[in-house]
């Protein structure tokens, strides 16, 4: 994942350095039991303050993520792992903190492939990059299609006996560093 977000931000000079929208505060679920254990895994490696902090922070970002959805709004409550903008399990981040941010491209069960923009920042770049030939694209695009499966066979070999048996994961990482290790 990291190869092929790479492959994309690189040749562009996309960075989030000191970006204004950060994507950190965005309101996404996860839904892998792998990514799951492999986070709190890197959580527990952290030093006992900072997890102090963390356990905190997501406390807090369940709560007002709970009361925005009761008002009807979209949650916007930072990741409990960012701390002073930066991602502080940034080694053990899940897919998606790796992939946001690049254009994609997701294969359908049908075969046909959609695409999907970055994010406002990525797509300026773009825009200034020539339209790739028989495309109306401009700039890199990643196809994110063979880095699902590859994780949908991670979570299958980590999941073992245990795969169709457990209740489908939907939750955000404040949510998963509350309820602590999946099983
Ligand atoms: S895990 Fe890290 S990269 Fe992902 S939302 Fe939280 S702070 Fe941002």
């Amino acid at each position: 994942m990291d190869a092929a977000y790479d492959s994309s931000a690189t040749p562009l000079g996309f960075t989030c350095a000191n970006c204004e929208q950060n994507c950190c505060i965005s309101h996404f679920q996860h839904h892998t039991y792998v990514e799951w254990a492999y986070f709190l895994h890197g959580l527990e490696q952290a030093a006992p303050e900072l997890v102090a902090r963390i356990t905190e922070n997501a406390h807090e970002n369940v709560e007002a993520m709970q009361a925005a959805l009761a008002r009807g709004e979209r949650p916007r409550v930072m990741c409990p792992v960012n701390v002073d903008g930066l991602c502080t399990i940034y080694k053990h981040r899940l897919m998606i903190c790796r992939l946001h941010g690049v254009a994609h491209v997701l294969q359908r069960p049908d075969g046909r492939f959609v695409h999907y923009p970055g994010c406002p920042r990525f797509d300026a770049l773009a825009a200034r990059e020539p339209m790739a030939p028989g495309s109306n694209v401009r700039g890199p695009v990643i196809d994110r299609t063979p880095l699902y499966r590859e994780l949908a066979a991670i979570e299958q070999t980590f999941l073992g006996a245990k795969a169709g048996k457990l209740p489908k994961v939907d939750c955000t990482l404040a949510e998963m560093i509350v309820q602590g290790k999946p099983f």
